[in-house]
């Protein structure tokens, strides 16, 4: 549903608007799994019009499965962020993937048309066709050639997890066609775009990152249209992958914040980004042109070594949190992904990803700095003791790299730094 406030407006009041007359500041969390009636037949009447269209209950929702008040409060919000009408929360960004592919199935429409990459348990899902899918890998001008009769869906990310490779979405969303185009906007969030003003019918968030924002909460959501949604909540109920209510809740509370973090982690984003990519020791650095928190890059020397060496950033895979994250795509997030498949989608084994959080930028470069210095030593008989660096919780300033570090036998000469 379009909204005249502005997003940052709708950041901390949507879903919360019928606070106040209720006396409230804080949303109150409903906890509850049942929802007594007296009214047996209204309940009946209630629960066929659930299995008719899957619209919420009038009314409290009957059982906890069918939905839930605090959930709901997420729900709306982030529809209002997305600009659709309805959007319907998972248990995880998986669960929500896996509800999108049921519904599409349930009518048999069972091929999806996908472009790599994708997040690797994304790809995973389609490629061993877990739910009796079948893909049909192309890149963005193949999207109209590849579709069929059977096609349910096409999917894409953009920005892509890990490369970052950004799409055309009204492009693509014109070569659908008929066809739902699922969007997944985990990356970057609407705060930087918002794919159904482009076209796409279907909205996809690994809630988990950005819009919980602190590296507590599982979640997935689908914002899209009310009739979609209805049959998103009718497989929701009947398969489960419903999400708690006090997750629920945390959701709805980093959404408040959503445009703050994303605009200053961009910020720092951008900055590391010019910064890696006059760094001799990075071949490549990957940074949309929309923006946003995360950053990709290729390093001269081992991955490994870099993510060996990092004290003030987490070594971890997720994204999206306030603080800084780095992770080696080909060892993590998509190594469930064929490692020819992989590399063909740009993910190179030299590729790091990072997701930048709100710390300070000098903080943070110092350590990416000194991280960079150790995934240049020589490490070919170095011993186990290769990667001197402070005990956490030491200064990440203690250990700047040598201004000039030699890379390991074997490894490429590092090209001049390219941004794409
Ligand atoms: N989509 C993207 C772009 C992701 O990065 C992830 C997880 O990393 C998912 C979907 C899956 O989300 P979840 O881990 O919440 O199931």
């Amino acid at each position: 549903m379009e909204s005249t406030r502005a997003l940052a407006t709708e950041a901390v009041h949507a879903g919360r608007d019928d606070l106040a007359r209720q006396g409230l500041h804080a949303p109150p969390i409903d906890l509850s799994t049942t929802y007594p009636s007296y009214d047996s037949r209204g309940e009946a009447a209630r629960i066929d019009a659930f299995a008719a269209t899957g619209a919420e209950p009038e009314g409290p929702p009957v059982y906890g499965r069918l939905g839930n008040p605090t959930v709901a409060r997420f729900e709306t919000a982030l529809a209002r962020l997305e600009g659709t009408e309805a959007a319907v929360a998972f248990a995880s960004g998986m669960a929500a993937l896996s509800a999108v592919l049921l519904v599409r199935a349930s009518l048999g429409l069972r091929h999806v048309v996908a472009v790599r990459p994708l997040y690797g348990c994304s790809d995973h899902l389609l490629t061993a066709g877990l739910l009796g899918s079948e893909v049909t890998w192309t890149d963005p001008a193949g999207i109209a050639d590849a579709l069929r009769p059977d096609t349910g869906l096409v999917m894409v990310e953009s920005p892509a997890n890990p490369t970052l490779a950004e799409i055309d979405l009204r492009a693509a969303a014109h070569a659908c066609g008929s066809v739902p185009l699922l969007a997944d906007n985990t990356f970057a969030t609407p705060v930087l775009q918002r794919p159904a003003g482009l076209g796409a019918r279907l909205v996809l968030h690994s809630a988990t990152k950005y819009l919980g924002g602190h590296g507590d909460v599982m979640a997935g959501v689908v914002a899209c249209d009310e009739e979609f949604a209805g049959r998103l909540r009718q497989i929701r109920f009947a398969t489960g992958g419903i999400l708690h209510p006090l997750a629920g809740y945390l959701l709805l509370r980093g959404l408040a914040t959503l445009p703050v973090r994303v605009k200053a982690a961009s910020a720092n984003a951008a900055e590391l980004a010019r910064r890696l990519t006059d760094d001799p020791r990075v071949t490549r650095v990957h940074y949309p042109r929309i923006g946003g928190a995360m950053v990709a890059f290729e390093v001269a020397g081992d991955p490994h070594d870099v993510i060996a060496a990092v004290r003030l950033v987490t070594p971890a895979v997720s994204l999206g949190s306030v603080d800084t994250l780095i992770q080696h795509p080909a060892s993590i997030s998509h190594r469930i992904v064929d490692a020819q498949d992989r590399r063909g989608a740009g993910v190179s084994d030299r590729l790091l990803r990072l997701s930048v959080g709100l710390e300070d930028i000098e903080d943070l470069w110092a350590d990416l700095d000194q991280a960079l210095g150790a995934g240049v030593r020589p490490s070919r008989g170095a011993g186990p003791h290769r990667f001197a660096a402070p005990p956490r919780g030491a200064t990440s300033h203690a250990a700047a790299a040598p201004a000039t570090a030699t890379a390991p036998a074997g490894d490429p000469p590092a090209p001049t730094a390219s941004r794409r």
